[in-house]
């Protein structure tokens, strides 16, 4: 079941639109404006964020937004134009922690069909443990697996990457990128 809010309006005139399967050899129904006749395609959007990590503990952020406020998460949120998915990555940890790190490989590609959303983690190891976290974080610190507050991580896609990222570093193998799908 696809969560995101419909389109309403034409975003060339203005116009209210109806959803139809367009004339063009189209099979899915798509907001199609019916006085410009401008198809609104909707695709996935993509979430890029990183596991940092200094030696074996991880850093997570208390959220100090809506959704899931005060709740545990990696640093992540929605790339931007005109940047790479590393970038974006990089970036959303800057703002999110003001952590001083090395990006490291990716580490997992997860589609979240539910929401249209694709979440991409980079690997990141952090040079101190000294953060300053932005305004959308309560507080950033570090956690040792057996501290990570399991009933407590905002996302299902964070979860899965923890999880995954102590399974690897347990078995010492970081040498595959991991795909989830989340139906
Ligand atoms: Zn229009």
């Amino acid at each position: 079941m696809f969560q995101r809010a419909p389109i309403r309006h034409c975003k060339n005139c203005g116009s209210a639109v109806a959803y139809r399967i367009p004339d063009d050899g189209d099979t899915r129904e798509r907001a199609v404006c019916p006085n410009c006749d401008t198809i609104h395609y909707e695709n996935p959007l993509n979430v890029v964020g990183t596991i940092p990590v200094l030696d074996d503990r991880v850093l997570l952020c208390k959220r100090n937004i809506e959704p899931r406020w005060g709740k545990w998460t990696l640093p992540a949120g929605f790339m931007e134009l005109e940047e790479t998915v590393a970038q974006g990555a990089a970036r959303e940890t800057t703002e999110e922690a003001g952590a001083n790190f090395r990006m490291g490989d990716l580490f997992a590609v997860m589609s979240v069909m539910r929401v249209g959303q694709v979440h991409l983690f980079y690997r990141a190891e952090l040079l101190d443990d000294r953060f300053d976290p932005g305004h959308e974080t309560i507080e950033a610190r570090l956690f040792h697996e057996e501290e990570i507050p399991w009933d407590d991580i905002a996302f299902r896609t964070v979860r899965e990457a923890l999880r995954l990222y102590f399974e690897d570093r347990r078995s010492g193998n970081f040498g595959r990128i991991h795909t989830v799908d989340i139906t």
